[in-house]
């Protein structure tokens, strides 16, 4: 999509409270659907009418109807998995949603939209993306659009379902309808060896993901696929232009044209499994950057690229026949090493271009770095003592 917006009209947000508050940013409420009780926190509960999933406008009469941020097609896909307990809630058993439950009020033209232009067009290569076949790469800007939509609707989820109890400022690019293909991402696959868990999406309820929600963890069946996408994630990636905070003002530095050899910025921690990377650049060429080279298309979006050994190759169809599988236990601590380095690291890329000094998005370093350490200790555990590096960067 390339950050042009899923739907056309501007949604309608200034209501969510009365003008006399005058609060510093419009707050949002999202209302769980189906029969789970929230209770919203005290900060919400005067907001007038809640808002779009999709859209973030207010829904203010009754054109309404409940969007799965993980679609019902893909419960079914998995394995008829919609009246599954969601494994993520497993601290409190009163409490945990089967994964039908897990939806949010929207539009209901919103959401007839974003099904006919995001979810049909990624059914058929998703089912066979799983089965280990064949996707060309429109089929693959297609589903990294989806994983874009995913992503960002889920952290709104995650905020719902955790009644709010954080208040945070949302932004266009903060709803699925700005935020799909605006920014860089890239996408790691690999297979786990158990079949025990037939879907799973992690970690949408943390708070550091909440407010930075930038890198998340989808499993479907077998195959594992950590996702991460953020503005100029990719810029050291494929040699493109780079925002830079200057005296209160940004500043962008024209990149090189030259492409890494691997990532870039990070190493990763799953070298075997399959890269593949789209930096996504329309929203920044539209805005006067005059970015160009090897690795856009004339529009700004962003040509698809696999990484085969520490080199990037241009992809126009790829299989995913031959990937690597992973014990299960230590294949999930590497995917959570992954996620939670990336998150820091598109916090402090984030913090370093606009951050204030009591940016409420670092508040969270802290636990992550220790999450970090944990999951090193775990993996040294599984691995019969040999410690990975702590260090993930050049
Ligand atoms: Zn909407």
């Amino acid at each position: 999509m390339g950050g042009d917006g899923v739907i056309d009209e501007r949604p309608w947000v200034e209501a969510a409270r009365h003008a006399s508050e005058n609060l510093s940013f419009i707050p949002r409420r999202f209302q769980v659907g189906g029969r789970l009780q929230i209770a919203d926190s005290p900060a919400v509960r005067s907001t007038i009418f809640p808002s779009c999933v999709l859209c973030g406008g207010l829904i203010t009469n009754n054109d309404a109807t409940l969007e799965h941020p993980l679609p019902q097609w893909l419960h079914r896909m998995a394995g008829n998995v919609s009246e599954n307990r969601v494994e993520v809630f497993n601290s409190d058993e009163h409490k945990q949603p089967t994964w039908r439950q897990l939806c949010l009020v929207s539009h209901r033209s919103c959401n007839a939209k974003f099904a006919r232009k995001i979810e049909d067009p990624v059914i058929s290569p998703i089912k066979r993306l799983t089965a280990g076949g064949r996707v060309t790469w429109t089929e693959i800007d297609a589903i990294f659009d989806w994983l874009d939509k995913i992503k960002s609707a889920s952290s709104l989820m995650g905020a719902a379902l955790d009644g709010h109890s954080v208040q945070l400022g949302y932004y266009e690019t903060s709803f699925p309808n700005f935020r799909i293909g605006a920014f860089d991402r890239l996408a790691i696959f690999f297979r786990v060896t158990d079949n025990v868990i037939p879907l799973d999406l992690l970690d949408f309820l943390n708070r550091s993901f909440l407010s930075t929600p930038s890198a998340m963890l989808i499993r479907i069946k077998d195959l594992m696929i950590v996702y991460v996408s953020n503005n100029f994630l990719l810029s050291s990636t494929f040699g493109l232009a780079v925002g830079t905070a200057d005296g209160g003002f940004m500043r962008y530095i024209p990149g090189t044209g030259l492409f890494a050899a691997g990532l870039g910025a990070r190493r990763s921690r799953l070298p075997t499994a399959k890269i593949i990377a789209q930096p996504m650049r329309r929203q920044h060429q539209k805005q006067g950057l005059s970015d160009a080279g090897p690795a856009l298309q004339p529009n700004g979006d962003g040509r698809v690229f696999e990484l085969c050994g520490s080199r990037w190759h241009r992809v126009r169809s790829t299989d995913f026949s031959n990937l690597v599988r992973i014990n299960s236990s230590i294949g999930y601590v590497l995917a959570g090493l992954e996620v939670i380095e990336w998150l820091i690291l598109c916090k402090e890329q984030d913090f370093a271009r606009y951050g204030l000094d009591d940016a409420y998005f670092m508040k969270s370093l802290p636990n992550l770095r220790q999450e970090k350490i944990d999951l090193l200790d775990e993996l040294s555990q599984l691995r019969g003592g040999i410690r990975p590096d702590v260090n993930d960067r050049f």
